[in-house]
């Protein structure tokens, strides 16, 4: 018999049931039938809200994968720790770089990794199990590792992330990384923000597994502030890879998400909080 391997949307930025809190942010809960890994924690409130609320015990996470170090998708990190003691964290060790972004008025503001207790902060740097390269999380699932960037027109001149406080030094989110599985309809991925590119990230994908047929893709898409330019080479590079369901969040922005179920009316579908997805595997 094929196992299945399911995924509850455990964070994200719309809820509409009232039993479940929307913050803007990121978690999948991956059930795999050997082991439960958690991809992305959120900022940190409406994880273990929504945990509790879906019958979802976070202590039975053997693994918690970090996309990148943004606050809105490793807020959650911290509790985690103490309250799963013993799971194991994948990262790019680039997660605990500092973090800033710039707001339109030219303020800059932290958006790194929220650690209240620097202790525990060294001792998960320490112990991270580092996902520069691709790497295998067990249960039949894979990190990207960091992401190459080929494509033209995931232009990321206008991002508005650094390193420093002064704005000096642009963040190329080297540790922007997007979770995959074969499932036995096709490759599944998860994206955290994309920041490297939805594109870039499928391509890399593509390669990692030989160009297997990818079937769904759903997270964020970082499209917010995307040129129309971008959005519609987006959608055209989609059509090629011939995926067969999409699922735009987070921070996929509104135009680029209306344009998606505009192109692909019968493939896209919203992922909001408590959102249940399975995938057959062999
Ligand atoms: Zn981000
Ligand atoms: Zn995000």
């Amino acid at each position: 018999m094929n196992n299945i391997i399911r995924i509850t949307t455990l964070v994200e930025n719309v809820s509409h049931d009232p039993r479940l809190m929307a913050e803007h942010g990121l978690a999948f809960w991956i059930e795999t039938g050997s082991g439960n890994i958690l991809f992305d924690t959120g900022q940190g409130k409406a994880l273990f809200s929504n945990a509790h609320s879906l019958g979802i015990n976070l202590e039975q996470a053997a693994a918690v994968v970090l996309s990148h170090g943004h606050y809105d998708h490793t807020g959650g990190l911290e509790k985690l720790l103490q309250t799963a003691d013993r799971v194991k964290v994948y990262a790019h060790p680039a997660v605990f770089r500092h973090k800033i972004a710039r707001d339109g008025a030219g303020r800059f503001y932290d958006v790194g990794m929220p650690f209240l207790d620097p202790k525990a902060f060294r001792k998960q740097a320490e112990e991270l199990i580092r996902t520069e390269k691709a790497s295998e999380i067990g249960h039949g699932l894979w990190v990207t590792g960091t992401i190459p960037r080929v494509t033209e027109f995931e232009d990321h001149s206008d991002d508005r992330f650094y390193i420093d406080k002064e704005g000096r030094q642009p963040d190329n989110l080297i540790d922007d990384q997007a979770l995959f599985f074969e499932a036995s309809r096709g490759v599944v991925v998860l994206l955290g923000c994309a920041h490297a590119g939805v594109i870039n990230t499928l391509k890399h994908i593509s390669q990692l597994t030989r160009h297997k047929p990818i079937y769904t893709v759903m997270g964020g898409m970082h499209l917010g502030d995307a040129a129309h330019g971008r959005i519609e080479c987006t959608i055209g590079a989609l059509r090629d890879f011939k995926i067969e369901r999409l699922g735009p969040a987070h921070c996929t922005g509104g135009v680029a998400t209306r344009e998606f179920f505009d192109a692909f009316p019968k493939k896209c579908f919203s992922c909001p909080v408590g959102t249940v997805t399975e995938f057959e595997v062999n």
